[in-house]
């Protein structure tokens, strides 16, 4: 089985990001906001500004209390969305229950929206529009099938998980690369049947090594989008990757596997943004 690491991924995403950079008159800033002191939201803005930074990007982080309110969280939001030295921003989600995520779903502007959460950029996902921004978990798994010459078009993929951040925009960016796609959740029957059919298997579930080689068709290849933690405290996917050797043709490890290659498609969203703005400066 071969293992499918996330660092040759993101190698290739560099380049492409280096030879963006040489196009924009400016160096780009990431603006990421966070709001109260959540580990796992610490972790991620600590991996995520370390990617960037190292491929030449400029981040800084907002921080807010966790207990800011509604009214005065999105009139800090309000004063960063329409700052133009903010070229793109990734809002760390959920945010406290007292603040309204829906509503800065419809304030952030899609043209600075790098993770694709605005109700714009999550209607041009799902109608193949390739000009806004998809959530990058997604674009990661379509950037490390490809990049691995893995063919997508007539191949049958099963996703499983259906949530607005992975599950939903991955299936529909599978489509759009024409693979039949079978999309399983929580309800789905017979499951380990229905990911067997499966050339492709993507998990995006969230529960610790639960896809094992039962789920596998022989040969098929394995994308580990979970990061959960066991019960011994590490770090671990939704596969439990040692028990698909002789089964998988290939598979993503985690650590190392898809989650670098988010923060490595997060760059190639914010040298884009750029893009994009230097092109709308220059036609005004
Ligand atoms: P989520 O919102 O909790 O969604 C989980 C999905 O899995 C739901 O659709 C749920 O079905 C389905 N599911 C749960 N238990 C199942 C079961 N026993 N059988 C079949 N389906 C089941 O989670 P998420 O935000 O999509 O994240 C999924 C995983 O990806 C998590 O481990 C998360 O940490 C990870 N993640 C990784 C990255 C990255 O950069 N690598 C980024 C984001 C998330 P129902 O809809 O029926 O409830």
């Amino acid at each position: 089985m071969i293992t499918m690491k996330g660092a040759a991924v993101s190698a290739k995403l560099k380049e492409q990001v280096e030879k963006g950079l040489e196009t924009l008159t400016w160096v780009p800033k990431l603006t990421i906001i966070r709001v109260g002191e959540n580990p796992d939201d610490i972790s991620y803005e600590k991996g995520a500004t370390k990617k960037l930074t190292s491929f030449g990007l400029e981040v800084e982080s907002k921080v807010f209390p966790g207990d800011i309110s509604d009214e005065a969280f999105k009139r800090e939001f309000a004063a960063i969305n329409a700052d133009a030295s903010v070229d793109g921003i990734l809002m760390l989600r959920p945010l406290p229950k007292q603040i309204n995520e829906q509503d800065i779903e419809k304030m952030i502007d899609p043209a600075k929206d790098l993770d694709g959460i605005s109700p714009v950029n999550i209607a041009k996902v799902f109608s193949g529009d390739r000009s806004g921004f998809a959530p990058c978990t997604a674009e990661a798994v379509v950037c490390m099938l490809k990049m691995n010459d893995i063919a997508l078009s007539g191949k049958r993929v099963a996703v499983v998980g259906r949530s607005m951040v992975v599950g939903r925009p991955l299936s529909m960016l599978l489509l759009h690369e024409n693979a039949t796609v079978t999309i399983c959740h929580s309800k789905t029957a017979n499951l380990p049947e229905v990911c067997r059919e499966a050339d492709i298997l993507t998990a995006c579930v969230g529960k610790a090594a639960m896809i094992d080689h039962t789920y596998v068709k022989k040969d098929a290849v394995v994308i580990d989008v979970g990061i959960n933690v066991d019960e011994n405290g590490k770090l671990c996917g939704d596969v439990d990757f040692a028990d698909l050797e002789g089964t998988a043709s290939a598979a993503t490890p985690v650590p190392g596997g898809v989650g670098g290659v988010t923060t490595a498609v997060l760059a190639r969203h914010l040298v884009r943004a750029a893009w994009m703005k230097q092109e709308k400066n220059s036609n005004k």
